[in-house]
């Protein structure tokens, strides 16, 4: 070994020249929240409780999403609609509570494709942090879409553009 490869001398140089090349590049990270990055057109987030035109909840708690989650992520417990209730929900029977657990949900949108009410689909955001388990179970309050008809202003906002059409 020769007195400069005893000193490390050409490494350093060589690994100081790499540094500085870098320092002038366009740096890839993002200053989050300020700035934001734009997904990819297939981003699929958290997901929408969704409801109809008239402010009814689609969901009628047939269970399908539940059954085709491969991360069992899903639990909803099933309720008869009385009568009076119409304007609340669409079908005769809804789900009266409605759960997904983040921490072991996949992001995967099969529960989309098998509803058969467009009640659930992925939306272009994501659950965020929590210092808390319980923090990642989301409820219906959580899921379910702002009421078009009550809060027009929250709806459009929520709504996104992964959104199925309302019928
Ligand atoms: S996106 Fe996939 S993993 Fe998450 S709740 Fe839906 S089916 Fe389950
Ligand atoms: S979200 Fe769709 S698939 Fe899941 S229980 Fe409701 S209607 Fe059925």
């Amino acid at each position: 070994m020769t007195l400069m490869e005893r000193l490390y001398l050409p490494s350093i140089f060589k690994g100081m020249a790499i540094t500085f090349s870098h320092i002038f590049k366009k740096t890839p990270t993002i200053r989050y929240p300020e700035q934001e990055r734009p997904f990819a057109k297939v981003f699929r987030g958290l997901q929408v409780l969704n409801r109809d035109e008239e402010g009814r909840e689609k969901c009628t708690a047939c269970g399908l999403c539940a059954l085709a989650c491969p991360a069992e992520a899903i639990t909803m417990e099933a309720a008869e609609r009385q009568r009076g209730e119409e304007h609340l929900y669409r079908e005769e029977k809804y789900a009266a509570k409605y759960e997904i657990n983040m921490l072991r949900c996949i992001f995967c949108g099969l529960c989309e494709e098998a509803c058969p009410k467009d009640a659930i689909y992925l939306s272009e955001t994501f659950a965020p942090a929590n210092y808390k388990r319980n923090g990642f179970i989301y409820g219906k309050e959580d899921l379910l879409i702002p009421n078009p008809l009550t809060q027009p202003e929250e709806y459009e906002k929520a709504k996104g553009e992964r959104a199925p059409a309302t019928h």
